[in-house]
């Protein structure tokens, strides 16, 4: 899952259906519907930024309807609830607000809020197999994970996790799912689900949509270390951290010996991380930010980096400041705003859904 730069491994039909949808989406918006959210394990950090949350703020700007599941049931598949679930859950929050997401527009929901969604899992799970449960990326990786790990298995919770995401994704009809290069696999099993139900439940009109992934660009983004950053690595940059914070954490990033600036992902993984989180901030390409930066250095490559990294979150930094000051009511207000909606929605889907499946009593 480590592969930096994008364009790799990319199915090239499904990039064309990509950029097919992108099209689709400028000539009209209201088509679609979006699905995506987090497992509320932590704070969001550079890496969720740049690889998900902008995308999700370019989809609502463009008129797209989108909904966030923060999926507090997921973060049970592989730790205790015991910790405080209830403060990540306001920080996954406030970090939605700094980035952007505008809880007028967007609907963000708790998995645990929304019974009749989860509901859904039980025709759901009847219409896949184990085989094809385990086939899925995260759950083939959890298995070897739980196998190196000696007796300590993989809990039930996550081996079925594929199907509860079907129930996140179709529960709204979500018909377009934002996907990075290597998760196209993930949204498989979702469409084989719709695509059973309306056979088995639902033919001549089929009910529910067949979700479409809209491949968007993905960088694995590097911690301090060099390694992918991820919250349980600790070679983060959150979101939430200060300015002087940002700085030190550019100062303390790895480059490579060689002077010469060039973007190379995969020979100079350190420098072309760099290069990623620069241009995304300046508005450009790595490539282009290479090319500028080029005989000046690493040196020169970090002072243009920290600038634009400390200028891009500046407005970040000032709308959390904000929403923070308005107290935990407030978040609180908006969570059980979007429960209630999310709640409305998955009520009449289940409702429907048994009254397909002839359970009408
Ligand atoms: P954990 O350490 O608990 O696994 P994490 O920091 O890896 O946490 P996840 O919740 O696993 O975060 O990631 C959710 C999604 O965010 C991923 O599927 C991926 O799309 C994106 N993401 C996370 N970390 C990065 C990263 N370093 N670079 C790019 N995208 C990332
Ligand atoms: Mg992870």
């Amino acid at each position: 899952m480590n592969s930096p730069a994008v364009g790799h491994g990319i199915d090239t039909a499904a990039r064309a259906r990509s950029a097919a949808l992108e099209q689709q989406i400028l000539a009209d918006p209201p088509r679609f519907r979006v699905l995506t959210g987090e497992r509320p394990t932590g704070a969001l950090h550079l890496g969720h930024l740049i690889a998900t949350l902008a995308s999700r703020v370019r989809l609502q700007a463009q008129g797209v309807e989108v909904f966030l599941v923060v999926a507090d049931y997921q973060a049970i598949t592989d730790r205790d609830a015991s910790g405080d679930l209830p403060g990540v859950v306001r920080g996954v929050l406030l970090d939605y607000l700094a980035a952007g997401i505008d809880p007028q527009a967007t609907t963000i929901f708790t998995h645990s809020a929304v019974p009749a969604l989860n509901q859904l899992l039980l025709p759901f799970l009847s219409l896949v197999t184990v085989a094809e449960l385990e086939r899925n990326p995260t759950v083939k990786a959890e298995t070897a994970a739980a196998e190196a790990r000696g007796r300590r298995g993989m809990s039930g919770l996550m081996f079925t996790y594929p199907a509860h995401q079907a129930a996140d994704i179709l529960f709204c009809h979500g018909n377009l799912v934002p996907v990075g290069q290597d998760q196209l696999p993930h949204l498989e099993l979702t469409r084989t689900v719709a695509r059973r139900f309306n056979a088995r439940y639902s033919a001549g009109r089929p009910y529910f949509p067949e979700p479409d992934a809209l491949i968007v660009p993905t960088p694995t983004i590097l911690g301090d270390d060099g390694a992918k950053m991820s919250k349980s690595a600790g070679n983060t940059l959150e979101l939430r951290a200060t300015e002087d914070e940002t700085v030190r954490f550019v100062r303390r990033a790895r480059t490579d010996s060689e002077r010469h600036i060039t973007y190379e992902p995969d020979r100079r993984p350190e420098v072309a991380n760099l290069l990623t989180i620069g241009a995304h901030f300046a508005g450009t390409t790595p490539e282009a930010l290479a090319e500028e930066v080029g005989p000046a250095g690493a040196g020169r490559l970090k002072r243009v980096v920290t600038e634009a990294l400390v200028e891009g979150l500046r407005p970040m930094r000032a709308r959390r400041a904000e929403a923070a000051a308005h107290g935990p009511e407030y978040l609180d207000a908006i969570l059980r705003r979007g429960n209630a909606r999310a709640n409305q929605i998955a009520d009449r889907t289940l409702d429907e859904v048994r009254d397909l499946m002839g359970m009408r009593y």
